[in-house]
């Protein structure tokens, strides 16, 4: 079993950040983060903290980013939820021992330099996962 204690963030399609963002601003009031791109994903993103998790707004910054894709067939919402872990390539070796199809076999870059990787929400019960070191 893996040692997850704790939630990074949840991650959230959305087709413009600027006009997303004002639910999270001014609504809930909180606090958002600069908004960083993200080249090899083909996406840009900011984060709101809320405690000790935050809020990934994702904008896909071309047609062909994975989150244009989602966004076509799903439209906004709920794109993933990502577990902080403290050791990524061991978690990854541990998740594919127990079955869980990766999409991304070896660790890859994420906002604010943390090393991620992604499961398939096939085998994630549905909801695709991603798992994120800190540097
Ligand atoms: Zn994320």
């Amino acid at each position: 079993m893996l040692p997850i204690s704790q939630i990074d963030h949840l991650g959230v399609a959305v087709r413009s950040i600027a006009e997303a963002s004002t639910y999270y601003r001014e609504v809930l009031g909180l606090h958002g983060e600069a908004v960083e791109d993200v080249p090899e994903q083909k996406v840009r993103v900011t984060f709101f903290g809320v405690g000790d998790v935050r809020i990934e707004l994702l904008e896909p910054t071309d047609d062909d980013s994975p989150i244009a894709r989602f966004l076509e067939q799903r439209g906004p919402g709920l794109h993933h939820i990502a577990y902080r872990v403290d050791d990524l390539p061991a978690t990854l070796a541990a998740l594919k021992a127990a079955g869980v199809k990766l999409i991304d076999e070896s660790p890859r870059r994420g906002a604010h330099g943390m090393r991620i990787a992604f499961a398939r929400p096939t085998t994630t019960g549905g909801v695709l996962s991603e798992f994120c070191e800190r540097p």
